[in-house]
């Protein structure tokens, strides 16, 4: 907003120094998996605020209570967040303060990590042990493995067309290459 070269480069040094990208990304992860992509903003608002109250958040995503609680909830029931309930001397009630948990985030990521490179080795070990016995329709509506193309009479279970063989080395290399970059960011 204000131009101001000097300003600029303050601010730059300031989100470099709090910012932490890796953290952030693993939030987005876990949050969208376990409690939906509704309670995203939510939670970007408990990344930045810990210890924040109900109320405070309402005020923060301009939604009403009730949908503030429901996402609440569920993260909790994720053990994504954690909550104190203090006592409003003035009103009398008790009100919920909330922290998120980026600790357990951090686990639940990794633990998701493990198991997306687990699928894809397995989804390897399936294409290396079965070299060349893919087949795919020319129009790329279906793709059988070799006994189902059997069961076909090689024919295309959407459009009938003739299937042909599939050189899959090519998908062999982009799974070798996503395994070897997803160990990498482990
Ligand atoms: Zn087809």
């Amino acid at each position: 907003m204000g131009g101001r070269p000097i300003k600029n480069n303050y601010k730059k040094q300031y989100r470099k120094a709090t910012k932490t990208p890796a953290a952030d990304d693993q939030i987005i992860e876990v949050v969208k998996a376990t409690a939906g992509k509704e309670a995203l903003g939510l939670v970007k608002l408990m990344a930045k605020n810990s210890d924040i109250s109900e109320f405070n958040l309402v005020k923060g995503m301009r939604l009403d209570i009730q949908s503030i609680r429901n996402i609440l909830y569920r993260l909790h029931s994720s053990n994504l967040a954690t909550y104190r309930m203090i006592k409003d001397q003035k009103k009398g009630i008790y009100v919920s303060y909330w922290t998120l948990n980026k600790a357990a985030i951090s686990q639940l990521f990794s633990k998701m990590h493990r198991e997306k490179i687990q699928r894809f080795k397995e989804r390897l070990e399936i294409e290396t042990s079965n070299i060349n016995c893919f087949f795919i329709c020319p129009s790329a509506c279906s793709r059988a493995d070799f006994t189902r193309a059997v069961q076909q009479s090689f024919k295309c279970a959407e459009c009938g067309q003739l299937l042909q063989q599939e050189d899959n080395a090519r998908t062999i290399d982009v799974l070798r290459e996503k395994i070897r970059e997803m160990e990498a960011a482990a």
